[in-house]
């Protein structure tokens, strides 16, 4: 879910002699190479994998950032704790959350759109990094009902920075309340690394508080 991660783990990760096969599948201009380390792996789940990630990716890349990798590697990886992890154009998965989740396969919609985001070293903020993850699960994900995943709903005690859903559900109320693009605004400022926090303002006319605060009064989507 976190950039660092990756980093930190796929090379702790790839020291260890797993049995792996790699199958590389080609559609358009796009590039899959689909790394299975688990034994256990299920066929079909990778179907499906497969499949989300050739619906979702070529929309991403359209809608926000086209010059984004076209080749890119997912990996089944036995050995890896988290739920997945992406950076450099690779995904690494946790087959057992799959296992325990079989229908959370729109997972691959929020990690493809970290490579669409390759915001490097920006100086932007995580939370508002996972915050438009979310928000594009929410608006092209393949099947979040399957996976019973929404947008948290608006309590009092939230602040934007919690990132992740609630940050999700206060973009998709500026988006539908007078803020229409600003996502995409948003995600090109970081790409290009000339956001500031003052880009709420140039863009909305209010600051990130002012905004929050509006939220608050009318959480309403
Ligand atoms: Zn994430």
């Amino acid at each position: 879910m976190r950039f660092i991660w990756l980093i930190l783990s796929f090379f702790a990760l790839s020291s260890l002699a797993v049995a792996q096969k790699t199958q590389t599948i080609k559609r358009g201009n796009l590039t899959l190479n689909f790394t299975v380390r688990d034994t256990a792996f299920n066929p079909a789940l990778q179907e499906r994998l497969i499949e989300t990630f050739f619906k979702v990716y070529p929309q991403l890349r359209k809608d926000f950032n086209p010059l984004a990798d076209s080749t890119v590697n997912f990996v089944i990886d036995s050995a890896y704790t988290g739920v997945a992890a992406t950076g450099g154009g690779r995904v690494v998965y946790n087959p057992d959350w799959f296992r325990k989740h079989p229908g959370d396969i729109d997972v691959v919609t929020h990690e493809v759109m970290h490579i669409v985001q390759n915001y490097g070293r920006s100086g932007g903020p995580g939370w508002l990094t996972e915050g438009i993850a979310d928000y594009v699960r929410f608006k092209y994900g393949v099947d979040n009902p399957g996976a019973n995943w929404s947008l948290t709903p608006f309590k009092e005690t939230q602040s934007y920075t919690n990132s992740y859903r609630i940050t999700a559900r206060f973009l998709e109320w500026l988006e539908t309340h007078g803020n229409k693009g600003l996502v995409r605004k948003l995600d090109a400022s970081l790409r290009s690394h000339t956001f500031t926090p003052e880009i709420w303002k140039t863009e909305t006319g209010k600051t990130l508080d002012e905004l929050w605060s509006g939220y608050s009064a009318n959480p309403a989507l």
